[in-house]
């Protein structure tokens, strides 16, 4: 079964009730959310009858908690020397936030090394792991592959292999691919073959625990990480829909974070969430050539 949803809000009046509701309504099957502002690490205390009560609405609607994902705010830099023990701190608080929920997958960008060179990095992330993943940990910590923005680590699967060989409890960690930033970071989606064959030899395919499923609005290895909505990239509608379905990746959730849509109007305001219809093409596996407008006609 296709294991889809997006991107979605997670708010302090309904928590994970909320979530559940929103994802619901793009009829997806799973989602993914930040607990709180993914440029802060301000939280609020998880409100144990919103929990419940989304578990229930899960229950009623076949949605597995096996296949939610939280996403750990972009903020924490787990590679640079500085604010270390910051990282560890709101780490292990939001591992213990997502197994409150009953989540068991965490993202987490693996982060830029700014001046410190790769080593350094490598060493740092491996640190943060290790100090956060103990016997006990419930949750595993999923490392993104990362389009190679500036410094950002996390660029290439030798790297990831790096830092997953520096861990101790090495089955608490797992990989989210994201489409968009292993085009952007050099990755040929069309021979997407030779990709899983690539990191299953050096990490294995087992390990890939999430897929985040975006087009990306620049060429291959510009390393820029600017998302686009399905169909309308570089990466193309069937170069997505044959990740999206490959036999290999059949129970791994996959997650759409793809821009919002603006109204025609104003091109800097975007408010219409995508996220319903791009799922719709995804399960037609047909490209909707009159995306925007539906997306707009249906919000209007
Ligand atoms: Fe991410
Ligand atoms: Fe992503
Ligand atoms: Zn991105």
């Amino acid at each position: 079964m296709l294991i889809i949803g997006s991107h979605v809000s997670f708010n302090k009046d309904n928590q994970l009730l909320g979530s559940v509701r929103e994802a619901l309504a793009y009829d997806a099957n799973t989602f993914m959310f930040y607990t709180g502002a993914p440029q802060n690490t301000k939280r609020i205390p998880i409100n144990d009858e919103k929990t419940y009560e989304a578990f229930k609405l899960m229950k009623d609607n076949n949605m597995d908690l096996r296949n939610i994902i939280v996403h750990a705010p972009y903020i924490i830099n787990p590679a640079n020397t500085e604010n270390l023990d910051f990282s560890i701190n709101f780490l292990r608080q939001e591992l213990d936030r997502v197994e409150k929920l009953g989540i068991t997958k965490l993202v987490l960008h693996p982060g830029s090394h700014v001046q410190l060179g790769e080593d350094i990095a490598i060493k740092n992330i491996t640190h943060v792991l290790n100090s956060c993943l103990l016997s006990d940990t419930k949750v595993d910590i999923c490392l993104e592959t990362m389009a190679g923005k500036g410094t950002e680590m996390g660029i290439n699967f030798d790297q990831l292999k790096k830092i997953i060989d520096g861990v101790l409890y090495k089955d608490k960690v797992k990989v989210c691919l994201d489409t968009c930033h292993l085009n952007d970071a050099g990755y040929d989606l069309k021979e997407f073959d030779v990709i899983l064959d690539e990191f299953d030899k050096k990490i294995g395919i087992d390990k890939i625990a999430c897929v985040h499923i975006n087009d990306s609005k620049n060429i291959l290895g510009s390393h820029k990480d600017r998302h686009e909505n399905i169909g309308l990239g570089t990466i193309g509608f069937d170069n997505l829909i044959n990740i999206i379905y490959h036999d290999k990746l059949k129970g791994v959730p996959k997650i759409l974070e793809t821009p919002y849509i603006t109204n025609g109007i104003d091109e800097k305001n975007k408010i219409y969430a995508p996220y319903k219809f791009e799922i719709e093409m995804i399960k037609n596996k047909k490209m909707n050539t009159n995306l925007l407008e539906d997306i707009r006609n249906y919000y209007k």
